[in-house]
């Protein structure tokens, strides 16, 4: 057991940028010290502090991957407690793996959003638990805070949406931990359910999203919808929480628990302010410590003072659309046209939608029922030539052509694996229980 980790800092205990850094420097030297340990750093050799922190190179995705599966582990195996890969479309795993140390790092990180876990919330986990971190991450949070987890997961057969609006529903669950559009999902099921998102789940007191980039109008949405804040956070599998919302909707970076730089790959230049990929070196790590690993996101980080006081740089997280996709002579993200489809008045009921840029300009499809086809058609065509400079084919499609309605209201049973059946009975399902 590190016992530099039992000096972990907690928020309020810095009061001024200076005092950040000498927290910083102080856990970067236990860091260093582990990083000696790691096969992959140990032989190119660790920095001796954080001027030269600063001139190391960059560790990248690449490294990572190199390393699959146990190049970046600085202790034995024994001492393991999870290993994780990231979600990710290369199809080559990034492995990731934490000691129970590590663990009391990550939990906190991840609690300290401006909305508390409480011993008497029901804290619905529907986030995959599967190889990546963050269903077990606030797994973690909510038991360390006495909370009640209801592990709901989002990638398993055995919880559709029906169920987890029965869930949300039927057990006054307070909490949840979802990707936003999880939560439009829930919202649409609900509905076909005869349930009224804003009415009829009283108990819901904050709706915790991250793992995707999201508007501030899909959020604002999404908040009303369920007539309950909804509080950001973003993170990574190889990293845990690294920035939680403060009282004043911000998303801060927990700089006290790691250093945040940010990359231009044009000049080569690192900078602790301004726009570029986030690079971070997370301060608490025994099992895989990382120096300067460049995330690939792009991010703005900005230092200016917020009124929470939190004395926490803030950071705009874009996600890796840094170039977007090229429609005539412009280049859009999914956040810009998210923005305008969720700007749409809350009546018109939109929730779904998919675009696909091609040379001739933008086809843009939204669900909508039909009495609001018309309205939704122009306005929507108005809005993205007005604030996006494009002429966009808007198609208002019946709902349940994007998500269909028995995804949404479908709750098969779960069943044991079978060997043996009776006459008559149907067995071509025969071990297939899945
Ligand atoms: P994973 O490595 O599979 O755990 O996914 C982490 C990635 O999800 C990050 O590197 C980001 O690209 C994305 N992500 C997570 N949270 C957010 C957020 N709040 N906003 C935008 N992107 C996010
Ligand atoms: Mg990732
Ligand atoms: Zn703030």
């Amino acid at each position: 057991m590190d016992t530099r980790l039992s000096e972990r800092p907690r928020l309020g205990d810095w009061h001024t940028a200076g005092d950040l850094a000498r927290l910083q420097d102080r856990a970067l030297e236990g860091l260093l010290a582990a990083a000696a340990k790691s096969p992959f750093y140990g032989p190119r050799g660790v920095p001796s502090g954080r001027a030269e922190l600063a001139r190391y190179p960059l560790t990248t995705k690449a490294d990572l991957r190199a390393a699959y599966p146990f190049g970046m582990l600085a202790v034995d195996r024994s001492e393991l407690a999870t290993y994780h890969e990231s979600s990710g479309s290369s199809g080559t795993p990034t492995a990731s793996y934490y000691t129970a140390t590590d663990w009391l790092d990550l939990a906190e990180r991840y609690a300290r959003k401006h909305v508390g876990i409480h011993p008497g919330d029901m804290f619905l986990v529907r986030t995959p638990y599967a190889l990546m971190i963050t269903g077990h991450l606030a797994h973690a949070a909510a038991r360390s805070h006495g909370a009640t987890v209801v592990p709901a997961d989002n990638r398993s057969l055995a919880m559709p949406y029906a169920k987890v609006v029965r869930v949300l529903h039927d057990l006054d669950v307070t909490l949840t931990w979802s990707l936003p559009t999880d939560a439009l999902l829930w919202a649409a099921s609900a509905r076909l359910a005869g349930l009224r998102p804003e009415h009829d789940f009283p108990a819901l007191r904050a709706l915790f999203v991250g793992g995707e980039p999201l508007s501030p109008a899909r959020r604002a949405r999404i908040g009303e919808i369920w007539g309950a804040p909804v509080v950001e956070e973003y993170g990574a599998t190889e990293t845990g929480s690294l920035a939680g919302e403060c009282p004043h909707g911000r998303l801060h970076l927990w700089a006290d628990r790691a250093i945040f730089e940010v990359y231009d790959p044009v000049t080569g230049t690192c900078a602790p302010e301004g726009r570029g990929q986030l690079v971070v070196t997370p301060l608490y790590r025994e099992a895989m410590p990382l120096l300067r690993y460049n995330l690939e996101d792009e991010a703005e980080i900005s230092a200016a003072a917020c009124p929470c006081g939190w004395v926490l740089p803030a950071v705009r997280v874009l996600g890796r659309s840094r170039f977007g996709v090229p429609v005539g002579s412009a280049r859009l993200t999914q956040l810009d046209v998210e923005e305008l489809v969720f700007r749409l008045p809350a009546e018109y009921g939109v929730l779904f939608w998919r675009a696909r840029a091609g040379a001739g300009g933008l086809r843009l499809e939204v669900e909508v029922d039909r009495r609001r086809r018309e309205r939704v058609t122009r306005e929507l065509r108005e809005a993205v030539g007005t604030a996006l400079g494009i002429e966009a084919d808007v198609r208002a499609l019946p709902p349940g052509s994007l998500v269909p309605a028995a995804l949404l209201t479908a709750a098969p049973d779960v069943l044991k694996p079978r060997g043996l059946f009776g006459p008559g009975e149907d067995w071509d399902k025969a071990l297939r229980y899945y």
